[in-house]
């Protein structure tokens, strides 16, 4: 068997649907650039029916990117014309619809008949199909359907112009030899129609279930940049690829992806949302390529070839480089930033700069990750820190004072706490005037060394909104205030906009 497999990115929609990994339109659009520089074939940039920010940020990855880009919707004819309305002048676009196929599904979620589903996947294909030539249908928990009218679905709308048809493992169930059968038995009762497969990685299987797909005949896998996606994620991309990469001759299989561009994906995803992959993650995990035991240690020595299967350069993860100090001006900042994949306007470029010199006062060396940190967290200007202060000892009540400003009126107070940071955001909560709840405060050192970047990730819920926000600095009482105030900001703007 031999083939190329299309990689198709949901990073931006499966991805983006994972707690705590929501994306701003600006966001999104930087990491579709990188999936671009990777070499994904396709780029699934969201669900435009969900909100008006999703079809604008939908909207404007099309208009960045020249590789295929899709928008995800069900099958009624509002969701398909939303999908198509932001995929407007995209350079190659492709409506993704779908419906579920299975009675577990159709019995208790969609309330309808098997015939009816049939009958909606066909007309929407066809719908879609009036706005654009490449259309994918996607038979949700098709792992769990019956495979007879599995397969007259796909028969049926790819007769109706679907040239691409998906048959996801929504609920990350099937076993591997289970999954590859579908594709077996699809490939040779549909013949012509390119099958994708879908893995969700609940039993730790999303990868294999994706090898035994494409195996099977799949052409198509959707894999998200470290594997994040609802619950346990999706088959992640770097797995997929490098394991088509690495035992390619056997598989006889291979992807169109700069598996060198990996490293910068995955830095720049969890940069963005602040969730770093665990640790041991295969291929981007921090530990991936580093041998501790003794013995490993000596076999490297003498031959790389005896503990390693890849080397670290060919997913180009290497040593990080050091970047800028004060006296670097805006061409240094703008070449490093090159290099990381971030293309920024001036204005943006010139205010990076700035904040990295004020950085590189209090902090010698500023590297590749402490330049990211700082891409990432964009101060909020709508609700600010202007000053803080706190007082605090093992022997002492902690107190704070705070100094913010929303909209542009000053307002301070003062709380004490259990400890200088509770009393901090208590006191800003007092000068708020709102009532917040914080779900989680996260705080990771972004690089080794004592005078690190402390980046922390804060989420809370407020009048009944969900918001994350995301700020770095030197002093970590001060990243979490004004991540805090970012996320109040956050949630208080959607409250706002759902009164408007
Ligand atoms: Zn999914």
């Amino acid at each position: 068997m031999s083939g190329r497999v299309l990689v198709f990115d949901t990073t931006l929609r499966d991805g983006e649907q994972s707690p705590g990994c929501s994306m701003h339109g600006v966001e999104k659009v930087r990491l579709a650039r990188q999936l671009e520089r990777l070499g994904v074939d396709v780029i699934e940039a969201g669900f435009p029916a969900a909100s008006v920010g999703e079809r604008e940020s939908v909207r404007a990855v099309a208009q960045e990117v020249a590789c295929t880009v899709a928008a995800l919707c069900r099958t009624r004819e509002e969701d398909i014309r939303a999908a198509a309305k932001a995929l407007h002048g995209a350079a190659r676009p492709r409506i993704h619809t779908f419906i579920a196929t299975s009675d577990l599904h159709l019995a208790h979620k969609l309330k309808m008949p098997r015939e009816e589903a049939l009958r909606q996947a066909v007309a929407a294909v066809r719908f879609a199909q009036t706005f654009f030539p490449e259309v994918e249908f996607s038979a949700e928990d098709a792992s769990r359907s019956d495979y007879g009218f599995l397969r007259d679905v796909v028969a049926a709308v790819h007769e109706a112009g679907a040239s691409v048809v998906n048959i996801p493992d929504t609920v990350g169930y099937a076993l591997p030899d289970e999954y590859g059968e579908i594709f077996a038995k699809l490939s040779r009762d549909v013949p012509g129609v390119t099958l994708s497969a879908h893995c969700h990685d609940d039993l730790g299987l999303a990868n294999a279930n994706s090898l035994a797909a494409v195996r099977n005949g799949a052409r198509q896998v959707e894999v998200t940049v470290n594997g994040v996606g609802e619950r346990a994620g999706n088959t992640s991309l770097e797995e997929f690829v490098m394991t088509l990469r690495v035992r390619g001759e056997s598989l006889g299989l291979s992807t169109g992806v700069r598996t060198e561009e990996i490293a910068t994906a995955s830095h720049l995803l969890s940069s963005i949302t602040g969730i770093w992959p665990q640790p041991n993650k295969a291929v981007v995990g921090r530990n991936a390529f580093a041998h501790e035991a003794g013995i490993h240690q000596h076999g490297m020595l003498a031959n790389p070839l005896t503990y390693e299967i890849m080397t670290p350069a060919s997913v180009g993860a290497g040593d990080s480089s050091l970047v800028l100090g004060k006296h670097s001006g805006r061409h240094a900042v703008e070449s490093r930033l090159k290099a990381l994949g971030v293309v920024l306007k001036k204005d943006e470029v010139e205010e990076l700069t700035a904040r990295v010199k004020e950085l590189a006062d209090r902090k010698k060396y500023v590297w590749d990750e402490d330049l990211l940190a700082l891409v990432a967290c964009v101060p909020d200007t709508h609700v600010r820190l202007v000053r803080y202060q706190t007082l605090s000892g093992n022997q002492l009540l902690p107190m704070a004072t705070v100094e913010i400003e929303v909209d542009g009126e000053k307002r301070s107070a003062s709380a004490g706490g259990n400890g200088p940071l509770d009393a901090a955001l208590k006191a800003c909560d007092a000068a708020l005037g709102l009532d917040v709840e914080l779900l989680e405060l996260t705080t990771r050192a972004v690089t080794g060394g004592k005078d690190a970047l402390a980046e922390v990730v804060v989420r809370v819920r407020h009048g009944g909104n969900e918001a994350a926000g995301h700020a770095a600095s030197t002093d970590s009482i001060d990243a979490s205030l004004k991540s805090y105030l970012s996320a109040v900001s956050a949630a208080r703007a959607a409250v706002l906009e759902a009164a408007a």
